[in-house]
């Protein structure tokens, strides 16, 4: 023991709150956090949901007592959004919504193990193996679950509900199928489900036989999204046009959902999945020259943020380095500006919100500062708040209210706007600005076909 000038005694043994130290399991940067608390007062649900403690606690707190084997995860990790307004604001960088999509994983791991060990077995062809396993998953499996999900592979539902869309538009619309979903599967019967286009966008691209313009140094590989491919195909062809009105090479590779809906959802086995196989495609497409583009700002983010920052799998960081938002491209590559100021456009007025995640990657100005300069159309940004639906988090029956708390905001902001039609990069702020107004609503993209293409 040793005795100070002051009298303190300095030689102590630290408490060991662990058995053993090494086995913590501090993420990079959970220690980067100082408890501002800025990320809390920038959550929009925890604005609205007093219950829920915000990214802070989902975040740094909880990994800061981790141990690398602890799968305890606190189940208020689910009425997390996913918006990822928290990781905008924190001065300090701490990676806040990587740690929740890692805790989200841990958790729905948690909720069915057998059934993700089935599944693995089947994959590595162990057939009995995954027959042993299958035979607990019926004592696992809960309807949130199952609804989850569902929710988090749209494209799987989608790819075959557009094989008949006038009768899958029939069924889904009826009162008697939103009543089911709502009471026994837990999908709000408050919304209208989007409707199946006729013509998905990659079959209108076979019919039209590709790619109209060939380049050897503009060239771009197009990642369309689900959503734009089985939904609102009028927004990836007007992508297209605007491209090659440009003079751009536009290839339209394989590929499957961005991931977006499954990390919201902690399904992060099938966002793997998802994700190789992307990765693989774009990868090539890149090695042989070409940038790839979103016309969906949630895409972008999950191609160039959210892949390198939960997978390890070969090219992700090569996709990530050349992957662009659809105007942000253009914007750096082009004279968009000086092409629209003589544009005269025949478009209505309009009430811009951006989404969360185009503000996540500072695009969320772009849209208002391009349309600026049309003499012919007003736009009017309707502010910063949140939409709240957050993909497919609206849609769950116990978190409608929430979502719609939450997009009050932005409701009243469109309502105040000059313009009765609405515009947004993301398509389910569109569903949420629609549903929560009755207006249209169109994608920025649309605006720069009818100014340019359309002419
Ligand atoms: S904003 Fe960043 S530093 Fe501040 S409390 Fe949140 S995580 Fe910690
Ligand atoms: S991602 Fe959004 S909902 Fe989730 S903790 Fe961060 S700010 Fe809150």
């Amino acid at each position: 023991m040793r005795v100070t000038p002051r009298g303190f005694d300095t030689e102590f043994d630290p408490a060991q709150v662990f058995d053993d130290p090494t086995e913590m399991d501090l993420r990079p940067g959970a220690d980067n956090c100082y408890k501002c608390s800025t990320c809390d007062t920038s959550c929009p649900v925890a604005e609205v949901d007093d219950d829920f403690p915000g990214p802070k606690f989902q975040g740094p707190e909880q990994w800061r007592l981790k141990k690398g084997d602890d799968r305890d995860i606190d189940p208020s990790i689910t009425d997390c959004s996913n918006c990822m307004r928290c990781d905008n604001v924190c001065p300090s960088s701490v990676p806040l919504s990587q740690m929740h999509n890692t805790a989200r994983g841990e958790y729905v791991e948690g909720q069915a193990p057998s059934l993700w060990s089935a599944e693995d077995a089947l994959a590595d062809g162990e057939f009995r193996e995954a027959l042993s396993y299958l035979r607990g998953v019926p004592s696992e499996l809960s309807i949130e679950f199952v609804r989850n999900r569902v929710l988090s592979n749209y494209g799987t539902m989608a790819g075959l509900g557009s094989e008949v869309p006038r009768l899958t538009n029939l069924v889904m619309g009826s009162r008697v199928t939103k009543w089911v979903n709502d009471r026994f599967f837990g999908i709000t019967a408050e919304r209208d489900f989007p409707e199946f286009a006729t013509q998905t966008f990659r079959e209108w691209w076979r019919e039209r036989g590709g790619p109209k313009v060939e380049s050897a140094d503009k060239r771009v590989a197009y990642f369309h999204g689900d959503y734009s491919n089985y939904n609102t195909p009028e927004v990836a062809k007007a992508m297209v046009r605007v491209y090659e009105f440009f003079g751009y090479e536009v290839r339209v590779p394989t590929q499957r959902c961005s991931g977006t809906p499954m990390f919201a959802n902690g399904m992060l086995r099938d966002a793997r999945r998802a994700a190789a196989v992307n990765i693989s495609n774009l990868s090539d497409f890149v090695d042989r020259g070409y940038d790839v583009i979103a016309s969906c700002t949630s895409c972008s983010m999950a191609l160039g943020q959210e892949y390198p920052e939960l997978f390890d799998i070969e090219g992700t960081q090569e996709v990530s380095t050349h992957t662009y938002e659809a105007l942000e491209y253009l914007r750096i590559h082009e004279d968009l500006e000086d092409e629209l100021r003589d544009a005269d456009v025949e478009f209505p007025d309009l009430a811009y919100h951006a989404p969360c995640h185009a503000r996540n990657q500072g695009l969320d100005r772009q849209a208002v500062e391009l349309f600026g300069e049309l003499d012919s159309l007003e736009v009017e940004d309707v502010g910063d708040s949140c939409s709240g639906i957050s993909g497919t988090y609206g849609w769950k029956t116990e978190k409608y209210d929430t979502s719609m708390q939450i997009g009050e905001e932005m409701f009243e902001h469109m309502h105040d706007a000059t313009g009765e039609t609405g515009l947004t990069e993301c398509p389910t702020c569109a569903m949420q600005m629609g549903h929560g107004t009755g207006y249209e609503i169109r994608h920025p993209l649309e605006v720069v076909e009818a100014a340019l293409v359309d002419q």
